[in-house]
C-alpha cells in the first residue's frame, strides 16, 4: 500500500487515497466540532492558508453561523489579495482531434459524428485577429491529444503564429497552454516558446474513478497524468494551473485532492500552483451531465470556491463561461480572480460561430454575452476588468504574485496595470456605453493607488493611451 508523502514524486503517494479517506472521515467526525472549526477559521484569518484536512472540515461543516464566517472571510481575503480586479482571458481551440476516450468530453475518439477540425496557421491567424478585435490580450490554447494530428511541433507553430500577429493596436501578450501531459523535454520546448501558464486538469483525483472515466488512450495512465506538473516544473515552467472537473467524483474527495496537489508542488518545487480552475461537467454533443451522478448544487459550488480561497490565498482562481451569469457573479465575490468572456468553445468558432446542428464545441456555453457586455457588467458590479500580463512579460514568474503581496506592492503594481490595460480596452474596443462607464471607474480608481509617484505615472500613461495612441505600459 502507498504511504502518504507530500514530498514524494510518486502520484499515489502525494495524492494518497488512504490519506483522503482518513481526511474525509476526520472531517465527518469534526463537522460539528465548533471549537476546532473556530480554530481553523482563526488560522485562516492569518491569510497564510490552511491544509487539506482543515479545509475538508470546513467543507463538511453545516453550521449556518460558521458558514457565514467562512464566506465573509473568503470575501475579505479576495478583497485583500485581488482588490476589485478581475483578469480577463479567452480560450482558443486549435484542434479537436483526440485519441483519448474520456467519457465526459465530446472529443473522445469514439465520437464519430462530431466534426473534427484542426486550424491551419492561416486560420489561427484569423481567429487571433478576431480575438484581438474583441480586445483580448491573454489566451488559453486548447487541443486534444493526438500525436499525429496535433504533435507538439504543431502546438509550437501555433504559439509562434499567435505571438507574431499585431493587428491594429492588438496583441496577444500571454499564451497559456492547456494540452495533454507530456515529457520534461516537451515542457522545456513549451517554456522556450514563451508560454505563460501550463494548465492541465486532473479531472478527478480518485484513481479508480480516473481509470474508469479514461478507459482508453494515453490519458488512461493516472500516474503519468498526475505527475505532469512535476515534469512541467522540471522543464522550467514555474506557472502551472491545476483543476478538477466537479461532478465526476465526490466533491469532497476532489477538494482534498486539489489541496494535496497544491501542498505537494509547494513542498517539492517551492511554488504552489499559479491557478486553480473549478469547472463543472456541462452538456455537450454526446455528453449528458446527468449521466454523472456526482453533480453539485450552486450552493455547494460556492462553498468550494470560498474554501479554496481561504485555503490558498495566493493562487488565482479561474471560472469559465460554463457557468451562468448568476453563478459567476456570486463566485467572483467569494474568490474567483480570472474569468473568460465572449468565449467560443469550438475549433474556429471566433471567425465562424457554429450552428446548433453542426456543433463541435467542447461544452455548451452558459454565459453567451460578448466581451464588451461582460466588461461592462463587471464594472457595474464594482470590479475592474484587467487585461494585465505584466508579470509574465517582466519575467516575474513562479511565486511573483506572492512576492508582490509580501512587499505590499499589489496596489502599486496590479492596480495601476489593471487601469492602464482597461484604458487600452476602452479606447480600442469598447462600445460607447462601456467606455463611458470605464472612464468613470478609472478616474475614481486612480485615487486608490497609494504611492503618489506611481499614481502620477499611471495617470500620465493613461493620458498617453487616450491622446497619443501609445500602448503597452506596465509596472
Ligand atoms: S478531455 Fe481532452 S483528452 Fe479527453 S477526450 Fe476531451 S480533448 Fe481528448
Ligand atoms: S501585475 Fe502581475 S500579479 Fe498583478 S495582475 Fe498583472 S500579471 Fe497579475
Amino acid at each position: 500500500m502507498y504511504k502518504y508523502d507530500k514530498s514524494s514524486l510518486i502520484a499515489e503517494e502525494f495524492i494518497n487515497d488512504d490519506e483522503i479517506q482518513k481526511t474525509l472521515k476526520y472531517a465527518d467526525e469534526n463537522k460539528d466540532n465548533l471549537e476546532l472549526i473556530d480554530k481553523i477559521i482563526e488560522k485562516a484569518k492569518l491569510k497564510k492558508g490552511i491544509d487539506h484536512r482543515e479545509a475538508s472540515v470546513l467543507l463538511a461543516c453545516e453550521n449556518e453561523q460558521k458558514l457565514e464566517e467562512i464566506f465573509s472571510l473568503a470575501k475579505q481575503i479576495k478583497k485583500d489579495f485581488y482588490g476589485d480586479r478581475i483578469v480577463m482571458f479567452a480560450p482558443l481551440y486549435l484542434s479537436n482531434y483526440c485519441v483519448n476516450g474520456c467519457l465526459y468530453c465530446p472529443y473522445h475518439a469514439k465520437n464519430k459524428h462530431i466534426r473534427r477540425k484542426k486550424l491551419t496557421q492561416e486560420e489561427v491567424k484569423n481567429e487571433v485577429i478576431a480575438l484581438q478585435d474583441m480586445g483580448h490580450k491573454r489566451l488559453a490554447i486548447e487541443a486534444g491529444e493526438d500525436p499525429v494530428n496535433n504533435p507538439l511541433e504543431y502546438i509550437l507553430e501555433c504559439i509562434e503564429t499567435i505571438y507574431s500577429i499585431k493587428h491594429k493596436n492588438g496583441a496577444i501578450r500571454r499564451v497559456n497552454v492547456n494540452i495533454a501531459a507530456t515529457t520534461v523535454e516537451n515542457y522545456r520546448r513549451l517554456k522556450n516558446a514563451g508560454i505563460g501558464t501550463y494548465i492541465l486538469f486532473q479531472e478527478t483525483y480518485n484513481k479508480q474513478s480516473y481509470e474508469a472515466l479514461h478507459p482508453t488512450g494515453p490519458k488512461h495512465n493516472y500516474a503519468y497524468h498526475t505527475e505532469a506538473m512535476d515534469r512541467a516544473m522540471q522543464g522550467g515552467i514555474d506557472d502551472v494551473g491545476i483543476g478538477a472537473l466537479f461532478g465526476l467524483e465526490l466533491y469532497r474527495y476532489e477538494l482534498a485532492g486539489l489541496l494535496m496537489h497544491a501542498e505537494h508542488l509547494e513542498a517539492v518545487h517551492g511554488v504552489g500552483p499559479h491557478t486553480i480552475s473549478v469547472p463543472r461537467v456541462r452538456k455537450a454533443d454526446d455528453i449528458d451531465p446527468d449521466a454523472f451522478d456526482n453533480g453539485i448544487s450552486d450552493e455547494t459550488f460556492e462553498k468550494i470556491v470560498a474554501i479554496l480561497r481561504i485555503a490558498v490565498p495566493y493562487t488565482g482562481m479561474i471560472i469559465s463561461t460554463r457557468e451562468s451569469q448568476d453563478v459567476r457573479e456570486r463566485v467572483l465575490e467569494l474568490g474567483v480572480s480570472q474569468i473568460s468572456g465572449g468565449s467560443r468553445t469550438s475549433v474556429g468558432g471566433y471567425v465562424e460561430p457554429e450552428s446548433e446542428e453542426d456543433n463541435s464545441a467542447q461544452f455548451d456555453v452558459s454565459d453567451q454575452r460578448s466581451l464588451d457586455e461582460v466588461v461592462s457588467w463587471l464594472m457595474e458590479l464594482g470590479y475592474i476588468p484587467s487585461f494585465c500580463t505584466a508579470c509574465y512579460r517582466e519575467g516575474r514568474t513562479g511565486d511573483r504574485f506572492m512576492s508582490l503581496c509580501k512587499k505590499g506592492q499589489i496596489q502599486n503594481c496590479c492596480h495601476p496595470n489593471a487601469l492602464m490595460t482597461l484604458e487600452e480596452y476602452l479606447v480600442d474596443y469598447a462600445s460607447e456605453q462601456t467606455r463611458a462607464i470605464g472612464e468613470k471607474v478609472i478616474a475614481e480608481q486612480l485615487n486608490n493607488i497609494p504611492n503618489e509617484k506611481v499614481r502620477k505615472i499611471a495617470q500620465e500613461h493613461i493620458n498617453d493611451i487616450k491622446n497619443n495612441n501609445k500602448r503597452d505600459f506596465r509596472f
